[in-house]
């Protein structure tokens, strides 16, 4: 969420859901979809949005909500930038005193018990609906190994809530951030990890941790056979967390969303890998290594039959079908209203970036 939001809003107590970082925009995430660290109480970004105020092609300026125009309304939450210029969002507001929050890193032996216990946590999340967790494996080239980090959160200023004991019981962390304090803070701290979403899964999150491993070994696709751990400035990471049944029950407020997600899927895994490096040269070994690594991930769980279509836009390269993935019936209705209310297709053709509804 950026700072704008949080300062403004921190005076009073309130806050808005947004991200959970504080560099992140505000506009393309809450298009998107926006998890929060209170998804699972309150929905995502846009579950929480009230009103868009949208440029429409033509140039004149709407008021989209519910009761105006509940399709565009409804399209505008996981659209992306097919649907207008959005140039006001009213979110709603909610009391958020202190929390407990921050980062947990241990070494890379720890891995099997950390995505056992996210697991376990997506699918009791709904008794604790406060608490919010993300496992990830980074490469520190400094150090040249592996390491589990975790983002631990508790809306309340509770230290160690139950929910998140099968993280907070493992000894011996390497570093511990975890303290009661603001959103701001954490925000401000959120490691910035930026896909794919699978069924529950521990024994799949553990061999895409072992893709992982293999790919930054080395990159194959490319002629010079580089080791992506010789690359200046190379910083990759794999991340998981959930959606929850908690969060999924969010997603019927004000209007639904087009996402093609149900209480059906139970608890979705939300893969994400993202790789930072600094030279341009290696730009094109680096985008390779990403291929590969997306493209062993949704064969291995395709052929397992645990991958889910949906794919979060907001996490997506620009290669992802994000919008074949909400389903047949969701991208057909999508399709309709864009052509109902833009028929020259404007924002599809002329407006650069972002994932294009075909
Ligand atoms: C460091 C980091 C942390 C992140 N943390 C989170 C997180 O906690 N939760 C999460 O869900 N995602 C997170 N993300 C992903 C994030 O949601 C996407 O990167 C998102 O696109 C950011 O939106 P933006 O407005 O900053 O980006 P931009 O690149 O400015 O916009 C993204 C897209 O949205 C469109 N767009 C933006 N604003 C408008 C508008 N007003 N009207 C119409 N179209 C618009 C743009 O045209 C573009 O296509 C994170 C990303 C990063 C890099």
């Amino acid at each position: 969420m950026t700072p704008e939001f949080t300062t403004r809003g921190w005076p009073y107590n309130l806050t808005v859901i947004g991200g959970r970082d504080s560099s992140v925009g505000d506009g393309g995430l809450t298009l998107g979809g926006g998890i929060s660290s209170f998804s699972a109480r309150y929905g995502l970004a846009y579950d929480n949005v009230n009103n868009f105020q949208v440029v429409f092609a033509d140039g004149s300026i709407h008021n989209v909500n519910l009761k105006t125009y509940p399709d565009l309304f409804q399209a505008l939450k996981g659209g992306g930038n097919n649907f207008g210029i959005v140039t006001r969002f009213d979110l709603a507001t909610y009391a958020q005193g202190d929390m407990w929050g921050g980062l947990v890193q241990y070494t890379e032996n720890n891995l099997e018990t950390f995505v056992d216990a996210l697991s376990h946590f997506g699918d009791r999340q709904v008794e604790d609906p406060d608490c919010a967790a993300i496992v990830s494996l980074i490469y520190y080239q400094a150090y040249g190994i592996n390491i589990v980090n975790l983002n631990l959160e508790g809306a309340k200023p509770v230290v160690n809530p139950a929910l998140l004991k099968d993280f907070t019981d493992v000894p011996s962390p390497m570093k511990s951030t975890m303290r009661v304090t603001t959103l701001s803070n954490i925000t401000d701290e959120m490691v910035k990890v930026p896909h794919h979403d699978i069924k529950n899964s521990p024994s799949l999150m553990l061999e895409f941790a072992e893709l992982f491993k293999t790919q930054i070994t080395a990159v194959k696709a490319v002629k010079a056979v580089k080791a992506v751990t010789a690359v200046k400035g190379v910083f990759p990471v794999i991340s998981f967390q959930v959606i929850s049944p908690a969060t999924i029950a969010q997603f019927a407020k004000n209007g639904g969303n087009p996402f093609g997600i149900t209480a059906d899927d139970g608890t979705l895994i939300l893969m994400s890998t993202s790789n930072r490096w600094s030279d341009a040269a290696d730009d094109a070994a680096m985008y390779a290594m990403a291929d590969n690594f997306i493209a062993a991930a949704t064969a291995t769980a395709t052929a397992q039959g645990l991958l889910h279509p949906y794919i979060y836009m907001n996490y997506a390269d620009a290669s992802q079908d994000v919008f074949t993935g909400y389903g047949a019936a969701n991208k057909a209705k999508l399709l309709a209203t864009a052509n109902k209310y833009h028929s020259s297709g404007v924002f599809r053709s002329l407006l650069s970036g972002g994932h294009k509804l075909k």
